[in-house]
């Protein structure tokens, strides 16, 4: 039995990088089907789930634009990363039985859906896994907003930021032996003491929609699942302590 109010409809954003595994570019099947396997389960629990994959394991606009690219220009090739992950995750659902469809803000016809709010919901009604690719379609913005902006269009109870690390710390765990990780934190807290965890659009977007962030360690096997029931070691997001 879910131990929290039970999650009917959740969003999970995973970053690029989150697919490269060992690698330092690109996809590592094996950790894309791993991250396959977790939403499986998580469907398996009952909810519906939808996805933002992020493009950072092929193309950050901003490397572009540092590298004397018009940034925006930059940004819609970042925008194609995701599209190329997105598909590579549809795959592995697929692989896993899992229904999927995915929808781009940038119209790909001959490779997916465009992305229309009604749609999407519909075919999560249906129990289908939905990745929603192309981030928001606009430049300048990042996957993490764009996560947080379709978790409340699909009205999502939660939306899982999946991360390298189980939750939020005082500072980086992986370097500073001392950090601690919060169990639960406002969304003020991270914007005033810019943890960089999401950026603040994102994290103003979830808090106009209060819509509870949850940071939990996306590499450990079975963590979501674990997550979505209350279990393990994550932080909370939400309005107050
Ligand atoms: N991007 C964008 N608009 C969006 C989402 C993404 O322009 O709404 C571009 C931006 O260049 C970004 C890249 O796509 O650097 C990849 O997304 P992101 O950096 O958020 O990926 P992640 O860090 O999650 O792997």
């Amino acid at each position: 039995m879910n131990k929290l109010p039970s999650y009917k409809r959740v969003m999970l954003k995973v970053s690029g990088e989150a697919l490269m595994g060992s690698r330092d570019y690109g996809l590592e099947s094996a950790t894309v089907r791993r991250i396959a396997e977790d939403v499986r389960g998580a469907v398996e629990l009952g909810a519906e789930v939808c996805l933002v994959i992020g493009g950072g394991n092929i193309f950050r606009g901003i490397a572009g634009a540092a590298a004397g690219m018009d940034r925006a220009q930059a940004d819609y090739m970042g925008m194609l990363a995701t599209v190329m992950n997105a598909l590579a995750m549809q795959s592995a659902l697929e692989k896993q039985g899992l229904p999927t469809r995915v929808l781009s803000a940038i119209p790909m016809q001959s490779l997916c859906e465009p992305y229309i709010r009604r749609r999407a919901i519909r075919h999560m009604e249906k129990g289908r896994v939905v990745i929603f690719a192309a981030g928001t379609g606009n430049p300048f913005f990042t996957t993490d907003t764009a996560a947080a902006l379709r978790a409340a269009e699909m009205e999502c109870d939660a939306l899982f930021k999946g991360t390298q690390v189980d939750g939020v710390y005082s500072a980086d765990p992986r370097k500073n032996p001392k950090a601690e990780r919060y169990v639960t934190l406002t969304y003020l807290d991270m914007l005033a003491r810019d943890l960089l965890v999401m950026d603040a659009a994102a994290i103003s977007l979830c808090r106009e929609n209060k819509l509870p962030i949850i940071v939990f360690n996306i590499h450990e096997p079975g963590a979501f699942t674990a997550v979505m029931q209350g279990e393990g070691k994550f932080t909370t997001v939400v309005e107050q302590h």
